[in-house]
């Protein structure tokens, strides 16, 4: 089993993270940039995140992330089959 329990193992899986602050906004993280700012080791725990995570619109902290594996070659996760 692959395990996401660092930045840099999210980047090594293919593994997208997408961020949500509290007034809609959402955007996907640079995880390759937040690795350099961060550090490849850096928990990618939400609790770990969130803190670290402000809104580029409203300047909010997130709220919210949400870790997407990568999309497979054909377009369906495993489990909706
Ligand atoms: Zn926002």
């Amino acid at each position: 089993m692959r395990v996401n329990g660092t930045i840099q193992e999210c980047i090594d899986n293919g593994y997208t993270i997408r961020a949500y602050c509290p007034n809609g906004h959402n955007k996907a993280i640079d995880l390759v940039a937040l690795a350099d700012r961060l550090g490849g080791d850096h928990s990618a725990l939400r609790d770990a995140l969130l803190p670290k995570l402000r809104c580029s619109k409203c300047g909010e902290k997130a709220n919210a992330v949400i870790a997407s594996p990568p999309s497979r070659a054909d377009g369906w996760p495993e489990r909706n089959r």
